[in-house]
């Protein structure tokens, strides 16, 4: 077991650290504000070669590790959590699952343009009664004249209407249960998909969480990436990498605020000193840094035993947990370090403690979670329907 970053490790983070500094940092209060960050932003993130990096030469990528795409991922959501975010949606969860079960077709058609920016990804699960119980989506795909029909709706689809293709999860041929279930590319110009508005959020406001409605929505044949069967769980598993790079965004966001809040309390004077020179101060900044690095090493072992971005469930579930709710708590710490400053809009601590709390529901809920770890634990699965 090796603590250290390698060489072409420590470069990547200085650059990413670098890149963040003067391209990200004076503009993230403005995209928050703005609720929208623009498409000439997120190409610069493609150029600077942050999109694919999990992705092989071969199909464009870097050929780089899940944890060096961690690492990036930390590094500019240190600044902007919404930043970090599209990088985790275009190096896991879409970009991973056609990589690993995807048709050779597809990952040439597709990959390469995640790799470049010319495409962005959405994932297109969670249904107004199909929430952490995935299983009961009723979206369906009916086959049809060499093609499948799509009817139903998706909510909470970050990227909704602005993202050109949706890793959509369906129904095929009404067959019941998870065996039911695969996965297809839509994209938005298909007659019969329609964007149906935008859900205003707490937090992570400048990428749109959205509902997207499908009609009698045809699409070809060769876009179903993950066939119904058996495949629901090796679905899931491409999944877990995105858990894990959310996971990062959780770290960066809760590292930014205890940065700041560091800052401000060494420099703050009460009662004729610094108010870093009080212990009950010094026990926050030391517990916030216990959090911070307990969440550090739980989301690099999981991005270290990742197999081609593909992490491990027990792993990436206890990283998830951990790094959410911790985000949720040194956010938290670091507005009330900073005393009614920290409350205000002037310092970025009320935006990146609004950002921090989506992670404990995104991408699967702390509960839900828990519940895979109890099952990992056990040996068994914990089915939840009664
Ligand atoms: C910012 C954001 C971005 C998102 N982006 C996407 C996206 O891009 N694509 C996508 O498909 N979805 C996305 N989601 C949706 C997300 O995956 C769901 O919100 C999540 O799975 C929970 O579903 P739900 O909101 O319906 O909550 P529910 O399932 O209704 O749960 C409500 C509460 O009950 C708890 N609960 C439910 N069942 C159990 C149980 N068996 N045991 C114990 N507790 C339980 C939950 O943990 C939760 O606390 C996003 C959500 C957010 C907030």
């Amino acid at each position: 077991m090796d603590f250290q970053l390698s060489e072409e490790q420590q470069i990547l983070v200085a650059e990413a650290r670098e890149f963040a500094l003067q391209e990200i940092a004076p503009y993230a209060a403005r995209w928050d504000e703005d609720e929208h960050i623009p498409r000439g932003q997120i190409q610069k993130y493609a150029d600077a070669g942050y999109f694919g990096m999990t992705v092989p030469s071969r199909y464009g990528g870097r050929g780089l590790s899940a944890l060096d795409a961690v690492l990036v991922i930390e590094e500019v959501a240190r600044h902007c959590g919404i930043s970090g975010r599209l990088i985790v949606d275009h190096n896991f969860g879409a970009a991973i699952t056609i990589l690993h079960f995807g048709t050779e077709e597809q990952r040439r058609r597709i990959l390469p343009t995640i790799c470049t920016g010319e495409t962005l990804m959405s994932i297109g699960m969670t249904e107004p009664e199909a929430g952490s119980a995935l299983t009961d989506l009723t979206t369906s795909a009916r086959e049809e004249g060499g093609e499948f029909v799509i009817n139903g709706r998706k909510h909470w689809i970050t990227g909704a209407g602005e993202r050109e293709y949706t890793l959509l999860y369906a129904r095929f041929n009404g067959a019941p249960g998870p065996k039911g279930i695969g996965a297809i590319l839509i994209h938005k110009d298909m007659p019969g998909f329609r964007y149906a508005g935008r859900i205003p959020s707490l937090g992570v406001r400048g990428v749109q969480e959205g509902i997207l409605e499908f009609e009698e929505m045809r699409v070809p044949k060769e876009n179903l990436v993950v066939p119904p069967g058996s495949a629901f769980g090796r679905l899931m598993s491409a999944y877990n990498g995105q858990r894990v790079g959310a996971s990062a965004v959780a770290l960066g966001i809760a590292q930014g605020a205890f940065d700041h809040a560091k800052d401000y309390a060494d420099e703050r004077r009460q009662f004729g000193k610094r108010i870093t020179d009080f212990q009950s101060i010094q026990f926050k900044l030391a517990d916030m840094a216990i959090d911070l690095d307990a969440a550090r090493y739980l989301i690099y072992r999981a991005a270290c035993n990742a197999d081609r971005a593909i992490t491990d469930r027990y792993e990436s579930s206890v990283a998830k947990v951990f790094a959410s709710e911790m985000a949720v708590r040194v956010t938290s710490e670091a507005i009330q370090l900073c005393g009614a400053q920290g409350y205000s809009r002037n310092l970025p601590l009320e935006r990146m403690f609004r950002d921090a709390r989506c992670f404990t529901l995104a991408g699967g809920t702390a509960e839900m979670q828990r519940i895979g770890i109890a099952g990992s634990i056990l040996g068994r699965a914990l089915p939840q329907h009664s």
